[in-house]
């Protein structure tokens, strides 16, 4: 199967979550079939050695230029199968928008996907791998399809121990996946207002949650939180530089531990070296071990 990008070029633009500014986003075509950020004449492609940090939302980092909250952006490249394409963007964040995936698909399907001359490759799995940080894990198992089996836990009545198992397709994540937005708390939400942090944050682009349920209208599906978490993953795990075919069960995981899986995966994919990984899980390093 070949490659794709956009057939035309796209202009978005919006506020972003932690500086409030006001960002411009332009994606264009490409034929180097890499996603590429553009900031300030750097050019940083989205994979995992890039990132530099994983707090709040995924920060690519190069020559002293970052990019940041790039996962909502991903996930849309992913599922739609765009494999190269450059997003110039003229400040340090992907815009918001409304918390969602759902205007970037909208976006990039108005611009239309055309082929190019390169062969998409996949990452596929060939042994179960995990990859644990404290009580949460990532599981990684060969698969023909992308699967995702994910649980959240949170002490709360909407995100209490619930489960969903999805097949990702395309038409399955336009339509239960990339409408579903962030979420976060309104006690966290006035703790990092009062610390200066989510300028740009509101009741429009997250859903806002107190003890007792949503306060800034209806849920769009049942689950949106935990659909959110898997649209989080679906964009973390593109950072591999290609598409995933596998079985993932996913435990409370999230942004620093999917980065983890990923540079976990890389290693498990270069095994032939025979080197240890310093980032494997205990269980990778029990089956290295054994052989
Ligand atoms: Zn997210």
């Amino acid at each position: 199967m070949k490659m794709c990008t956009l057939k035309k070029s796209i202009a978005l633009n919006g506020i972003g979550l932690h500086t409030g500014m006001d960002i411009a986003v332009k994606i264009s075509p490409s034929k180097t079939g890499k996603i590429q950020f553009l900031r300030e004449g750097v050019l940083i492609d989205a994979v995992y050695s890039n990132v530099i940090s994983t707090n709040f939302a995924v920060t690519l980092g190069k020559n002293g230029k970052t990019i940041s909250t790039i996962e909502h952006l991903l996930s849309a490249f992913h599922m739609l199968g765009i494999d190269s394409a450059v997003i110039e963007v003229n400040g340090p964040e992907i815009p918001i928008l409304d918390g969602s995936a759902k205007p970037f698909v909208d976006a990039l399907l108005s611009a239309g996907i055309e082929k190019i001359n390169k062969t998409r490759k996949y990452f596929t799995i060939t042994k179960p791998i995990e990859i644990t940080m404290e009580d949460k894990y990532l599981l990684f198992l060969p698969s023909n399809k992308f699967e995702i089996n994910y649980t959240i836990s949170f002490d709360h009545p909407l995100l209490d121990k619930r489960s969903e198992e999805l097949v990702i397709d395309r038409e399955s994540f336009i339509n239960n996946i990339s409408p579903a937005r962030t979420f976060t708390f309104l006690s966290v939400v006035n703790k990092l207002k009062a610390d200066g942090l989510i300028k740009g944050g509101s009741f429009d682009n997250a859903i806002v949650l107190d003890d007792n349920g949503v306060v800034n209208g209806e849920l769009r599906m049942e689950n949106e939180c935990l659909r959110h978490k898997m649209l989080d993953f679906i964009g973390d795990i593109f950072l591999l530089g290609m598409p995933i075919k596998a079985r993932v069960i996913a435990y409370k995981a999230g942004h620093t531990l999917d980065v983890k899986a990923v540079k976990t995966l890389k290693y498990y994919n270069n095994f032939k070296k025979e080197k240890i990984p310093a980032v494997a899980g205990l269980s990778y390093l029990h089956n290295y071990l054994q052989k």
